[in-house]
């Protein structure tokens, strides 16, 4: 796959910066997601990209080759949108093979290559049907197939799951990453769903207001969010009172823990420390001041929801030894030895 990078791209809409100098690398073959709540830009690099639209300010080049003032078929970029992008009146071969008739290829090898594509993607059988005859699943397959039609240099994603079902959404997902690995095509992959980045995703890049807040593995990024917005964001977070005892470290109930990164003042500020539910440790305490009030089942693990006061937390325990927590059962928790991340 080719690499693609993005450098300083800038672009504006009246009233909206939608992109406020966004740098990206992608290494040819890896996936690349762009993570954020909606309207934060995602969809504005994507179609620049594409050629959609061009930048105000900065470069984008791909295979180290500027692509400014190539139209968009000219640029090999398969795309796939969130849904309904399939042409209503033609068969899942012929949306497949489209395409290939814009790039005048003769029609047997059109056919040919639609049904290997649509072979490719579990749908062998579906071959003569209608869009309308197909589930949105099946429809986003074929949208699939004919993004890879054309053996593109780039896959294009925009929120190609986000109108399915939970299951077949991650069905469809982990199908998506199989291709994309198996093919060693280099993709952007738009979203603002956390688990679907992180699934799929070499590098995730977290954005916000037109800005890249980080970029990261998917575990690096779980594990060490840069700031607050990314901890947040990404998983489930804990937001502890906690006070710093001086620049460089915190006090939280009994516990004090060095703070890793930027200090966010001296002695006395008040802080929060920020900590994921399944790093949490908890322990049953008759004298401790929180209480268990809910406890939901997941599986291999249970949710406790812990309060104390105005102030909740949510725990991850082995479902073993959930039955050690009921509602109303009072416990102690700490945090694991070794720096906090806290946010002001
Ligand atoms: P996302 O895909 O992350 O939801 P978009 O890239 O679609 O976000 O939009 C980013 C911002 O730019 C939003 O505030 C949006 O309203 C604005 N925007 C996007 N496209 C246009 C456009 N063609 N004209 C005006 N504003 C736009
Ligand atoms: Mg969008």
């Amino acid at each position: 796959g080719v690499d693609v990078d993005f450098h300083d791209v800038r672009r504006v809409f009246p009233g909206t910066v939608a992109l406020d100098g966004l740098n990206l690398h992608i290494p040819g073959g890896q996936l690349l997601a762009l993570l954020g709540p909606s309207g934060c830009g995602k969809t504005t690099a994507l179609r620049l990209l594409a050629g959609f639209d061009s930048p105000d300010a900065g470069t984008i080049a791909v295979g180290g080759r500027d692509v400014r003032g190539l139209p968009p078929n000219q640029r090999d970029m398969g795309m796939v949108f969130q849904a309904y992008s399939l042409f209503p009146t033609m068969t899942a071969r012929d949306n497949v093979g489209f395409g290939l008739r814009m790039r005048r290829h003769d029609s047997g090898k059109r056919s040919a290559r639609a049904t290997e594509l649509l072979e490719l993607v579990g749908l062998s059988d579906h071959v003569d049907k209608y869009p309308h005859q197909l589930s949105g699943g099946q429809q986003q397959r074929v949208a699939l197939a004919r993004a890879l039609a054309i053996r593109p240099r780039v896959l294009l994603l925009d929120e190609p799951l986000s109108a399915l079902d939970a299951k077949v959404r991650e069905q469809l997902r982990d199908e998506i990453r199989r291709l994309q690995v198996e093919l060693g095509v280099t993709t952007l992959f738009v979203t603002h769903d956390q688990e679907e980045a992180l699934s799929m995703a070499d590098q995730v890049g977290v954005m916000r207001a037109g800005r890249l807040e980080q970029i990261a593995a998917p575990q690096r990024l779980y594990d060490e969010p840069a700031t607050a917005f990314v901890a947040t964001f990404v998983g489930t977070m804990n937001r502890l009172e906690a006070i710093m005892v001086d620049g460089s470290s915190v006090r939280i109930g009994d516990q004090t823990l060095p703070i890793r990164g930027a200090s966010p003042g001296g002695a006395g500020t008040p802080v929060e420390v920020l900590v994921r539910p399944e790093a949490l440790r908890i322990r049953p305490d008759v004298e401790g001041v929180w209480e268990v009030f809910v406890a939901t089942f997941r599986g291999a693990t249970t949710r406790l929801q812990l309060r104390r006061g105005e102030e909740s937390a949510s725990a991850d325990v082995p479902s073993e030894v959930a039955s050690s927590y009921p509602p109303g059962a009072r416990c102690s928790i700490s945090l694991p030895d070794g720096p906090a991340l806290v946010a002001p």
